[in-house]
């Protein structure tokens, strides 16, 4: 048995007091109550810093599924969610970002608790929750629908903006929250009912989000959460005929089972997937930042990030200068625990997941390339803070030099402290070296020329670019990918509109017979 936690104890949370009231957890939150799995089945909760006990949640089979997708449903048909006026629905989400920011240091604890990922980065991760939350819920009446121009006085012609149904949503771990409010936000903003999955591994703070729904006045039943693994759970929220929609973040294999899977019903599917994503440095760049940013880019979350820049791809005449200083600097980074404040980084979710991230490094020494620091796991010798490294679960940040195309290292997502280098010498080079990859989910290009800057992001196929810059992003502005790194996008309009159908209403103020048929 692990000890527990010091950062946050579900059991002594009062907004989760309902879920540990009896013998065995009750995290299924289904039409306003919480609920055990029938099947009792039950989930230990582990944070990879330390190794220590989160708490136990319940563990979901598909069955408890179909009963969230029933509730979700009955509260669709019910109405009173969908006939809420758009503005009032947009004053619940904004009730629930004031909640999170007013509870902003317990959600961090629990985010934090269950990633092992900075506390700062989990507070900072809340305000952009919050953020989220405020930007649907100021959009939601702001996109109704449209007046069409039907060219005939006598002719009424309109897009009524209708939501969609029960939507299915399934999310990652490597930022819980905010992969869940980029879903439950403009879900509810448009008027849908949803079965939210969070990832097995990062339960927490969607259990806290329900309290805060329940909290804002939403109804029963348009709000559910199951916890539970992949597709034991996962399965029914792609395949059930009462589900109209699945949006999905999550790695590349299992976004094409979930497609697969729901084009049996042809729901609408919306997916958020991998990324292998570009980091293209020229040599007229300010040097100092763009190893900085290099460095932010491919290790920031331990590289547990989807648009992690995992491919530095940098000018010839720059390289040996290049890889020298942000070797210097890796060799520099502090990994460690959430309130370690040495720490700059920290652990990989699980130890089944470092082992994927190990496998990938050794075959990219297998295949030839050059680890030139790091490429192992990171013991208790390696600690540098108050962390015990051996006691969780890290991986030292690694740069592998020499990487060519026909590598796997420069072709598959990593999704950890793993960054690879190419090199290029012309514009065009950097271009097809770029866009070399089955995904296509953002990239950055650091020059001091605007022209070059321009034409790079113009040619790039990925779905954000920066220029001179990696990682921000706003709620204002669409997120998603090219190609393999998904089909959907959030945030922006385009993320409201994801939850929406679009209905034509025509009306003609003039009714005349068409005198075609029968006449004669
Ligand atoms: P994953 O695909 O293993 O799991 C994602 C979610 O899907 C989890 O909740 C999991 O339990 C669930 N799942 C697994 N099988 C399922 C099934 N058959 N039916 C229904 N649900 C199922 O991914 P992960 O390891 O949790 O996350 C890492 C991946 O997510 C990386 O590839 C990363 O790039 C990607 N990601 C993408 C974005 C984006 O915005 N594009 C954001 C974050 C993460």
């Amino acid at each position: 048995m692990s000890t527990q936690n010091t950062l946050f104890d579900p059991t002594q949370t009062e907004y989760l007091r309902a879920v540990h009231s009896g013998d065995s957890p009750k995290s299924l939150f289904i039409n306003g109550q919480w609920e055990a799995a029938e099947a009792g089945n039950t989930r230990e909760i582990i944070c990879p810093a330390d190794g220590t006990s989160v708490g136990f949640v319940s563990e979901a089979s598909e069955d408890d599924t179909i009963r969230a997708i029933k509730a979700a449903r009955a509260s669709f048909e019910a109405g009173e969610w969908v006939n809420t006026p758009a503005i009032e629905r947009g004053k619940l989400l904004v009730r629930v970002a004031d909640f999170i920011r007013e509870h902003k240091d317990l959600f961090a604890k629990a985010e934090s608790a269950d990633t092992g990922k900075r506390f700062e980065e989990s507070q900072a991760d809340m305000d952009d929750i919050a953020g989220a939350f405020d930007y649907f819920g100021t959009l939601a009446s702001h996109q109704a629908g449209r007046v069409v121009d039907p060219a005939d006085p006598n002719l009424r012609s309109r897009i009524d903006a209708e939501p969609i149904g029960v939507c299915g949503l399934i999310t990652p771990w490597n930022y819980p929250l905010l992969q869940v409010s980029w879903k439950v936000a403009p879900a509810l903003a448009a008027g849908n009912s949803f079965v939210l999955k969070q990832a097995e591994l990062t339960p927490h703070t969607a259990m806290l989000l329900m309290s805060a729904l329940q909290e804002a006045g939403l109804p029963d039943g348009v709000a559910n959460l199951i916890t539970g693994a992949g597709a034991e759970c996962g399965n029914p929220l792609s395949q059930h005929p009462e589900v109209d929609m699945v949006s999905f973040t999550g790695g590349l294999a299992t976004g094409k089972i979930i497609a697969r899977n729901a084009a049996e019903t042809i729901k609408r599917t919306a997916l958020e997937l991998g990324g292998k994503n570009p980091n293209v440095i020229f040599s007229d760049a300010d040097f100092d930042i763009a190893v900085d940013n290099a460095l932010n880019g491919a290790f920031f979350h331990s590289g547990q990030v989807c648009s992690a820049g995992s491919r530095i791809i940098v000018e010839e005449s720059l390289h040996d200068k290049f890889v020298d200083a942000l070797v210097e600097r890796t060799k520099r980074i502090k990994l460690g625990g959430p309130t370690d404040p040495q720490a700059e980084t920290g652990p990989l979710i699980s130890a089944e997941h470092r082992d994927k991230v190990a496998a990938y490094v050794d075959t990219a020494r297998e295949q030839g390339a050059q680890i030139l620091t790091g490429g192992r796991a990171a013991t208790s010798e390696d600690s540098t803070g108050e962390t015990d490294l051996g006691k969780g679960i890290y991986y030292l940040p690694t740069i592998i030099d020499g990487a060519t195309r026909d590598m796997n290292c420069v072709h598959d997502e990593a999704f950890g402290p793993v960054v690879t280098i190419e090199t290029f010498t012309t514009e065009d080079e950097a271009i097809e070296i770029a866009n070399d990859t089955e995904y296509g989910l953002a990239g950055a290009v650091w020059t001091s020329d605007a022209g070059r800057a321009e034409r790079m992001a113009r040619a790039m196929r990925h779905g954000t670019i920066w220029i001179n810059d990696f990682h921000p992003y706003l709620p204002q502005a669409e997120w998603g990918g090219y190609k393999q790194s998904g089909n959907g996008r959030e945030l922006g309009p385009t993320g409201l509109a994801e939850y929406q159908e679009h209905k034509h209403v025509y009306q003609n103020l003039q009714p005349a017979a068409w005198d075609q048929f029968g006449l004669n």
